[in-house]
């Protein structure tokens, strides 16, 4: 594709069409009364917010966190600098919710929330992934994700929304997923991927939808169902499962893992989306819940899911929470249920990247610090060419893909290249160093923005390759299974 290089023309996001914004019940354009109703719910956000108080409260100014963002890497503006990014509500916190903010206002920094503050906070609340990386950096554990969350939700609801995470909220609200994919055609995709993978393996490996009294209900984001790369991690889900013997479906109702709630900061959109899992979970009869590979689809799963929707009590009392497709694949593994060949990826040299919102946001498995050593283990038993990129580049320290946290849209793309440069530059060192061929990802944003940015770096391969597609290309399969 021909990138548009115009470096002032990508700063901030469309904001939301009056319809869409309406349809969130957010008002349809900025409201008159602004000014008092943004201080209204930042004091309501930082009183019930003890992350976001920490924010406001506790920074020390000692400087760890101003080159931990990939944002700042990339772009060199220091209002990218995670402090800087927080200053922006501090400020105002201090304005008007601290004694020497209110009366001596110079002497703290403390700052109006006017016209031009108003426009920086859309902007710059805009150039955050909310990855968490700065926070692993801070002494007193600020987490400006916190931060530009809380942000992003008192600019929507003063009719400030951004376009493109809620038209996507907008359209799993109405559509059921983030693509508008309706139920007959997700029926003909999977019946697609049916034949693709009989034809392939010769074996009839199923992809079953709206089974009443399957096991397990896969939720995987939507990208997966007809996306490259994304539908080839489908397709090693599906490998996988039918390999292991488990009784398992997809749901029309539930077609979207993915919850942009997150990224606007609204818990009330976040639990409604997770409801439609919940309800479809019930619906179907399952046992058991699973996750597809969708970073923050799992953050939410993980951290947030059973407090938004009243638990899962219905499930299995040895599966009571989700759980990932990863740890799944990896208890199946290594209880022996499924063999992988590693000479089958002989032809492959491939590394890893963390991606933020499973590698700081939210753990995998039981086993310590199983979002890192899980992947990894699937990993090198699917391909004895393994190679992790640099140590402060990985894992607790892994940068942003530069396209997360609802920022994956085309009017943000010179944010976005740039915002990749400290991963790319990552991915550079370990290929001239060790011959890499594939860059393999378990997210399906962190996937997209990858194929997007790869060509402005100048890499041969051109896409990335989902954990789930190494693993089904390794896996040992039988007909009779
Ligand atoms: S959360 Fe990530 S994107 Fe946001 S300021 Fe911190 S490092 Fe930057
Ligand atoms: S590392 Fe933490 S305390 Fe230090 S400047 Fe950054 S946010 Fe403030």
């Amino acid at each position: 594709m021909t990138i548009q290089r115009d470096a002032s023309a990508h700063i901030k996001p469309h904001a939301a069409s009056p319809e869409v914004q309406e349809s969130l019940g957010f008002p349809s354009e900025k409201i008159d009364n602004w000014h008092d109703k943004a201080i209204e719910l930042l004091g309501e956000k930082v009183q019930s917010s003890r992350a976001l108080k920490l924010a406001m409260d506790a920074c020390m100014k000692c400087g760890a966190c101003t080159d931990k963002c990939h944002y700042y890497l990339g772009t060199q503006d220091p209002n990218n600098m995670p402090v800087a990014r927080q200053e922006l509500m501090r400020s105002v916190y201090k304005r008007h919710y601290t004694f020497t903010g209110k009366y001596m206002p110079w002497l703290v920094g403390a700052k109006e929330l006017d016209e031009t503050m108003l426009d920086r906070w859309y902007t710059y609340f805009h150039q955050c992934s909310q990855c968490r990386r700065c926070s692993v950096y801070c002494p007193v554990g600020i987490d400006t994700s916190e931060v530009s969350m809380a942000g992003r939700d008192i600019l929507a609801s003063v009719g400030l929304g951004q376009k493109y995470a809620n038209q996507i909220i907008n359209k799993a609200n109405t559509k059921g997923n983030n693509l508008g994919l309706p139920g007959p055609a997700l029926a003909d995709t999977l019946a697609g991927l049916e034949e693709d993978v009989f034809e392939e393996t010769g074996i009839p490996v199923r992809f079953p939808l709206d089974q009443h009294g399957a096991d397990i209900l896969l939720v995987t984001p939507s990208a997966d169902f007809f996306a490259e790369p994304q539908v080839d991690g489908l397709i090693g889900y599906a490998k996988v499962l039918h390999q292991a013997g488990l009784s398992w479906t997809l749901s029309t109702a539930a077609s979207e893992a993915a919850n942009f709630g997150l990224f606007v900061g609204s818990r009330s959109h976040t639990q409604q989306l997770g409801m439609k899992i919940r309800d479809a979970a019930k619906a179907l009869g399952v046992k058991r819940l699973v996750f597809g590979e969708c970073g923050h689809a799992w953050r939410v799963a993980q951290n947030h899911l059973s407090e938004l929707v009243g638990g899962f009590d219905f499930l299995d009392d040895n599966y009571p929470k989700p759980q990932h497709i990863a740890e799944v694949t990896h208890e199946l593994l290594t209880s022996g249920a499924i063999e992988l060949d590693a000479t089958r990826n002989a032809h492959r040299r491939l590394t890893f990247h963390d991606s933020c919102n499973v590698a700081r946001a939210s753990s995998l498995g039981s086993t310590p610090n199983g979002q890192f050593t899980v992947p990894r283990a699937l990993l090198k038993a699917s391909c004895d060419h393994f190679f992790d990129m640099a140590e402060h580049t990985t894992k607790q320290t892994t940068f942003c893909c530069g396209g997360g946290g609802g920022l994956l849209t085309d009017e943000l793309l010179e944010l976005r290249i740039k915002g990749a440069k400290p991963r790319m530059d990552a991915l550079k060192a370990v290929v001239e160093q060790h011959g890499v061929t594939d860059l393999v990802a378990m997210c399906a944003i962190c996937k997209s923005q990858f194929a997007t940015v790869f060509p402005e770096y100048g890499y041969a391969f051109d896409q990335v390759l989902s954990l789930h597609q190494v693993v089904g290309d390794a896996l040992v399969m039988t007909p009779a299974a």
